[in-house]
């Protein structure tokens, strides 16, 4: 009996966004350097991209939350919204997009 496919989903998910990683510490180290991570200067790394600034999400509206296919979809991360740091967060698109939305609102009106 094979999985069903939201377990499969499930698995994927649980496999692309895992606390560790088979990447050797030193290189890992190297990598967030390369992001511009700095542990020593302060820089909290990101608890759910591990500082690549990309999450997978479970279908296509990724960080939008809204209607989406249904495919797992790699996007921007939405806690840090890209720049890897929880302690400085890149721009949050959902609240551009509130925005954008508040405006095209009063310019109908
Ligand atoms: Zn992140």
């Amino acid at each position: 009996m094979g999985r069903t496919k939201s377990s499969k989903v499930l698995l994927m998910t649980k496999l692309l966004t895992k606390k560790e990683t088979k990447m050797d510490k030193g290189k890992y180290e190297e990598f967030l350097s390369w992001r511009g991570i700095c542990k020593e200067e302060g820089d909290i790394v990101c608890d759910k991209c591990n500082g690549s600034g990309i999450s997978v999400y479970g279908n296509t509206a990724t960080w939008s939350s809204s209607c989406g296919g249904n495919a797992m979809t790699r996007g921007v991360c939405d806690k840090c919204w890209g720049s890897g740091k929880s302690n400085a967060p890149w721009v949050n698109l959902r609240k551009v997009m509130a925005s954008i939305k508040i405006k095209e609102a009063d310019d109908e009106t």
